[in-house]
């Protein structure tokens, strides 16, 4: 293999990951190509909750789902659901997405998220300042909120988890919450405040102020659809879509959508999409001052440059079924009640897809079929708090040096 200086690299996908993995590789000396179908940030990394969490390693596999997913899936106004249409296609997902509920997995999960997601700011910070992007970040710490005691009593295992391995987690009460943000309505009891989260004042400026940067700095911003990815008798990789490209290596950050390029050069791996939602309150900026997300009600806010972003909830449905608007209206209804004072309509709508692997980590390797293929995808809830590291980790696998933590746990040989 030629040193990076000589080697052509291109990575599919800029989201966060994609475009974080193009920035590291374009430092470690590579020629690097960055391609998307779209303009980047306009995946999953567009319309998600935007914070920059590093607190938020407890996986949604939790020893109560097997218990509560069927009453969850059934109940109306849940922040749960499945099309039932597809509900086959997913059964092996889900199955195995049950497998790694048991306690001691999810500790394990937690422990190797907690890795990664401590490590993030090391990564994320030395891009945002030198992007300029810095500009776009806010601190302010992060609410997560409970409305009754019962709520914070049946998440003890989680709490737990958060005790043990967040530095920075303060347990407040109902009146430390309202001297904190007083929009709030009155209905929750307890909340974790976690000091050191940021959040992101545009998910989508941010990502497009790095690819500004990436690109000064000599990289290539390709606008194409990746359509196969092959290994060459050579060991270089094609990479075609409307034009083809001969690199030394690539990069497969392609999100939710990798699983499309699957088959070929790249092994199947059990990659599956939680469609999430948001809604936005454009007049609604200031009404709240850091992410606040609701233990029940599946959905974090935050307070952007362009309104209020209210965003989350799950729904196992594939890539191809479009959005479902009781998601939006369901969203809507609860953010007005959390927040009263809201009074107008979303000012606009999105639906998106989380990468998720049935483990809930993410899957950062090369590949077991091609080697000069890295995979980097699968972040599923909190790529935009993990997204940074993962391109350092990229760039040192594509350089052949030891990367900053562990990452057998994220191995695509674990399938
Ligand atoms: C509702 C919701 C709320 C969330 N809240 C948070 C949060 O608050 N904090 C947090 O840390 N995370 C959050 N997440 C998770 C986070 O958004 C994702 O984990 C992260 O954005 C994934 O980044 P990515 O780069 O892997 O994928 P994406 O951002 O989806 O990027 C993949 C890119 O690949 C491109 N692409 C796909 N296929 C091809 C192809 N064949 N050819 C060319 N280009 C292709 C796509 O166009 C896209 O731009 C949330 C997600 C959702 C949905």
């Amino acid at each position: 293999m030629p040193a990076a200086g000589e080697q052509k690299i291109a990575v599919i996908g800029a989201g966060i990951v994609g475009i974080s993995s193009a920035l590291y590789l374009q430092r470690a000396g590579f020629a690097v190509t960055l391609i998307d179908r779209d303009e980047p940030g306009h995946g999953a990394s567009f319309g998600n909750a935007a914070a920059l969490a590093p607190h938020a390693f407890v996986p949604i596999n939790s020893p109560s789902i097997p218990r509560r997913l069927l009453p969850l899936l059934f109940a109306s106004g849940s922040p749960l659901s499945i099309d039932w249409g597809y509900a086959p296609r997913m059964l092996p997902w889900l199955l195995s997405f049950l497998s790694h509920c048991r306690p001691a997995e999810v500790t394990r999960i937690a422990q190797a998220m907690h890795t990664l997601l401590s490590r993030n700011l090391d990564h994320a910070l030395p891009l945002f300042r030198e992007s300029g992007a810095d500009r776009l970040m806010r601190g302010g710490g992060y609410l997560h909120l409970y409305e009754s005691e019962a709520a914070y009593h049946s998440s003890a295992g989680e709490v737990t988890l958060y005790k043990r391995l967040a530095g920075d987690v303060e347990e407040i009460d109902a009146a430390e919450i309202r001297r904190l943000e007083p929009n709030l309505a009155p209905v929750f009891v307890r909340a974790l405040y976690f000091h050191s989260a940021l959040h992101y004042l545009s998910t989508v400026e941010v990502c497009a102020t790095l690819v500004r940067h990436f690109r000064a700095n000599g990289g290539c911003f390709l606008r194409d659809e990746v359509r196969t990815l092959d290994a060459r008798p050579d060991g270089r990789i094609r990479v075609a879509g409307t034009q083809d490209g001969i690199y030394d290596q690539a990069v497969l950050a392609a999100g939710a959508q990798a699983r499309r390029l699957f088959g070929g050069a790249v092994e199947k791996l059990p990659l599956e999409t939680e469609r999430g939602y948001h809604v936005m309150f454009g007049k609604q900026a200031g009404i709240i001052s850091r992410t606040c997300s609701s233990a029940t009600a599946g959905f974090a806010m935050t307070p952007m440059s362009d309104g209020l972003r209210c965003a989350g909830m799950v729904e196992l449905a594939g890539l191809d079924k479009p959005p479902n608007p009781a998601c939006h209206a369901y969203l809507d209804r609860t953010a007005r009640r959390f927040l009263p004072d809201i009074r107008e309509a979303p000012s606009s709508t999105w639906m998106g897809f989380r990468p998720s692997m049935p483990d809930a980590l993410p899957v950062i390797g090369r590949s077991t079929r091609t080697t000069n293929i890295i995979l980097a995808f699968g972040h599923q809830h909190v790529g935009m708090s993990s997204g940074c590291i993962t391109g350092a980790i990229v760039a040192d696998i594509a350089a052949g040096r030891m990367p900053p933590i562990d990452i057998t746990p994220f191995s695509p040989a674990r399938f």
